[in-house]
């Protein structure tokens, strides 16, 4: 569904990725894991277009999108979630919700959330598409919460709903178990492999090595801006060269 060919990030005289390529298979969960600064967010900007890349393609779906502006390559199908949670923290659940859902409905619901200009029909229906995506995430008992009051998991999946709203092909997250207690870890897990039984696509960075290894169909490992292994969960797990490049780093979470 996604081929990046030999991309190149360059921040000065910092290589982040050094010529990475990566297949992204249909249907599949795909780990991207890797010692911190492994340049593993500098990929999904780059994949989300808000990193044009040095050097290097990225298709999706058969079409060009490197160069492509982040609200095109959403627009395209591809929807993610930040290392740090970004939400409209004083909006309820439910208008982050809407507000993801603009994207896909249009501009009459910008017109209802912010020119306040309501237009029945169309609410309603954005409304009840809302509400379901809450449920899909479980949220439904807090639609009303403003973000900002949610305990830090909820809030983790609410941000991934708002990824869902846009009706994504492929949805990108980042470390989203990374401040998570073990419940809401466990709870994370389930709602992953449910998106993925709905059939879209997922890239996972991930540091917490149990959800990778329960959820990944195949993980790809960065090291220093390079790719230096891919396999199954299980053949990461026995890679001597991955063991050496996060016992070469001082983890940070
Ligand atoms: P972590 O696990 O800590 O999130 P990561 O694998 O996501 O790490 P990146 O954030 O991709 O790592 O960073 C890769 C390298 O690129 C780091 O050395 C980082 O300092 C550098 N880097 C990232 N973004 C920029 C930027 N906008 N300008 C300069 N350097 C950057
Ligand atoms: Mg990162």
């Amino acid at each position: 569904i996604l081929s990046a060919d030999q991309i190149v990030m360059q921040f000065g005289g910092l290589k982040a990725l050094n010529r990475v390529d990566l297949q992204i298979m249909k249907g599949t969960v795909h780990g991207l894991i890797g010692p911190n600064g492994s340049g593993k967010s500098t990929m999904m900007n780059v994949l989300t277009g808000i990193y044009f890349p040095t050097d290097g393609k990225v298709n999706y779906g058969g079409i060009l999108i490197s160069g492509k502006t982040p609200s095109a390559i959403a627009l395209a199908g591809i929807a993610r979630t930040f290392q740090n949670v970004q939400l409209f923290g004083e909006m309820s659940a439910t208008e982050n919700i809407l507000v993801g859902l603009h994207h896909s409905f249009g501009s009459s619901l910008w017109d209802i959330l912010v020119a306040n200009r309501s237009d029945s029909r169309h609410e309603a229906n954005a409304r009840q598409r809302a509400a379901s995506i809450l449920g899909f995430v479980g949220l439904s008992d807090l639609a009303d919460e403003e973000a900002r009051n949610l305990p830090y998991g909820k809030q983790r999946l609410l941000e991934i709903g708002r990824a869902l709203a846009l009706n994504p092909g492929l949805l990108l997250l980042d470390e989203p178990a990374a401040g998570l207690t073990a419940p809401d870890i466990k709870e994370l897990t389930e709602i992953i492999k449910k998106i993925k039984g709905s059939g879209v696509t997922i890239i996972l960075i991930e540091h917490h090595m149990d959800v990778v290894m329960s959820v990944c169909d195949i993980v790809t490992v960065l090291d220093f801006g390079q790719k230096i292994a891919e396999g199954t969960p299980a053949e990461i797990q026995g890679d001597t060269r991955v063991i050496e490049a996060y016992l070469g780093s001082s983890q940070e979470d």
